[in-house]
């Protein structure tokens, strides 16, 4: 890991670099550059500031912006599309790659924006992300499913993966045999890697959780025989294999969690506690020896936003069940 001005890069092989967006704290969410054949690419645009700090990488590593190919997010909630707009102004050359479902909210972002002041509340949003810059229509690419790139003979595939949301795809590099998941492939966070590897956990933030479809999307993933998982939350794992039954144990566990205190007056609060007590003990079993109130610290956004989506997919679930 070097520091440069305060960015922190992490450099894997095939010319990926993670650069910390720097949301919230030190590794929560990154933002992949790939370096190759003398052009780049980009996954995923953070928020204002991550877009800003990937400028300032590319620039530090002598990368033109004109050699900018692509920008790719893989779904369009802020914190891996909010800098979009910023990053297309910048890059002149680029193609902006989005699902189908998320490419309107790229070209007319204000439907986006009233979404997540929603989610967040207009404080923190303000804090957090600013107004978002609409990208012009012909600068968009909206990637069908199984689509293949061939980006001067690396291939890049992409899959429609919804489940955390329905907008979102994920990116097959066949050079390193990698996933880029957005947060389809869940969170794992690296001060909670211990000697059994790195702790993994799912993401149901609103407004579009599916369980169902998440099991699926996980196991789409899975069929490629990956070797790494590039997370946005946060940067390359490996053993995809032995990570993904986690990963579907916590789908299964949320699930549960939210149709147990589905018809309960305090339901949200039911589901946090429940939450809650899952992943502490699940990170203890895990071997995370962190103090509880930094284990808390590392975790509170995260059951937020998941009790959020849980509560949400509760109501779709029973405006279904009326119709
Ligand atoms: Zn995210």
């Amino acid at each position: 890991m070097s520091e440069s001005k305060n960015i922190s890069v992490n450099e894997y092989p095939g010319g990926i670099l993670a650069v910390d967006s720097g949301l919230f704290r030190p590794q929560m969410a990154c933002c992949y550059v790939i370096e190759h054949a003398g052009e780049a690419a980009i996954v995923e645009a953070g928020g204002h500031l991550g877009a800003q700090r990937l400028l300032a990488v590319l620039a530090q590593r002598g990368i033109a912006k004109e050699d900018v190919r692509y920008v790719m997010v893989t779904h369009v909630h802020l914190d891996h599309a909010g800098g979009a707009g910023l990053l297309m102004e910048a890059l002149p050359q680029a193609q902006l790659l989005v699902h189908p479902k998320g490419a309107k909210h790229m070209i007319d972002p204000s439907k986006l924006e009233a979404g997540t002041r929603a989610v967040y509340g207009d404080e923190k949003y303000e804090q957090t992300y600013g107004s978002l810059i609409p990208v012009p229509a012909e600068r968009v690419h909206e990637v069908a499913d199984d689509e293949r790139l061939d980006w001067r003979g690396r291939t890049l595939r992409f899959i429609d993966s919804p489940g955390h949301a329905s907008h979102h795809y994920c990116v097959h590099d066949a050079l390193t045999n990698g996933w880029f998941t957005g947060d389809t492939f869940g969170l794992s966070y690296r001060e909670l890697d211990t000697e059994n590897g790195p702790f993994i956990f799912p993401t149901t933030t609103p407004i579009d959780f599916d369980p169902d479809a998440l099991r699926h999307s996980i196991g789409r993933l899975l069929d490629a025989e990956p070797d790494w998982m590039y997370l946005t939350h946060y940067g390359r794992i490996g053993h995809p294999e032995a990570l993904a039954p986690r990963l579907v144990e916590g789908v299964d566990a949320f699930e549960a969690m939210g149709l147990e205190f589905e018809h309960d007056d305090d339901r949200v609060a039911r589901i946090r506690q429940a939450m809650t007590d899952w992943l502490m003990a699940a990170a203890r079993a895990h071997g995370v020896t962190l103090p509880d109130a930094r284990l808390r610290e590392l975790l509170d956004m995260d059951i937020a936003l998941n009790v959020a989506g849980i509560d949400v997919w509760l109501n779709r679930r029973a405006r279904r069940a009326r119709q």
